[in-house]
């Protein structure tokens, strides 16, 4: 039988060659990694919860007008995107300080910040995805000045839909992290948005009780990462409430 090509592999994903073309199959993986690959673990089922998740959050933008790689669900592990080029840097934005910019800066996790602020890093594992301008970005070539002011108004609409899709089941979104790609219709390039959005890109904590219900569970060694992904689905409808995580994610069609 033949075997279909493998395109990529990342830390929590395959990218696969698509049936036609422009288009990949995306491989959600169980594996969890943290502080650059420096801690790893496999959580069962993560890949199926983050697969159906990033469905439905790429959907929900589709449908408002916010363009995304997605273009079908495929099974429990696999979705049908379009083949993008990535643009080389992760966009993070941020509603509340945490993480790396709560050490970098010396500000109290947890304190809302007076607006979004949108952060680029390179891409380079090797040099453990550096922090960057826009004028880097746009001397070494990354991505130009147009890219960037597509990036930032794609970045800030993510960060609406995603707020308020959140706030409606009780979550508060910390802070998050897109990737980019270009595509091309004709001769005109467009950006949309490609890889995952899950709570394995995301910082979501409980509105009520603060519990971390994302890849911190398992950077900071919190508890079950599992539970806490099968919970933020749970709320969102993407599983039925009866499903706990040892009896592992069950996907409603
Ligand atoms: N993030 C990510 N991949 C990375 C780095 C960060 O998805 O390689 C996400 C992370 O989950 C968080 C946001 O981007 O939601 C901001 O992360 P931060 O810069 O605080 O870094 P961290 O504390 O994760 O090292």
């Amino acid at each position: 039988m033949a075997r279909r090509k493998k395109v990529y592999e990342g830390k929590a994903k395959i990218l696969y060659e698509g049936p036609e073309p422009g288009t990949l199959v995306q491989y959600f993986k169980d594996d969890a990694t943290a502080f650059n690959a420096e801690k790893t673990g496999v959580i069962d089922g993560k890949g199926v919860l983050n697969n159906r998740l990033s469905e439905f959050f790429m959907s929900g933008l589709n449908h408002i007008g916010v363009p995304t790689h997605f273009i079908r669900r495929l099974n429990m592990r696999e979705q049908l995107i379009r083949q993008v080029e990535i643009i080389p840097l992760e966009v993070v934005v941020r509603n509340i300080a945490a993480g790396s910019m709560s050490e970098r800066l010396g500000i109290e996790e947890g304190t809302p910040l007076p607006r979004p602020i949108i952060e680029f890093y390179f891409k380079d594992d090797a040099l453990g995805d550096p922090l960057v301008t826009e004028e880097h970005v746009i001397a070494f070539g990354w991505a130009q000045q147009q890219d960037l002011d597509d990036m930032v108004a794609l970045a800030l609409r993510v960060n609406d839909f995603m707020s308020g899709v959140m706030l409606a089941v009780g979550i508060r979104l910390v802070d998050f992290k897109i990737e980019i790609g270009r595509i091309w219709d004709n001769d005109f390039q467009r950006l949309i948005v490609a890889d995952e959005i899950s709570p394995d890109s995301c910082r979501l904590w409980d509105i009520e009780s603060g519990r971390k219900l994302d890849k911190d569970v398992f950077r900071r060694d919190l508890g079950d990462l599992g539970d806490a992904y099968a919970e933020v689905a749970r709320r969102l409808g993407v599983l039925p409430s009866n499903v706990t995580h040892a009896a592992k994610p069950h996907l409603i069609n």
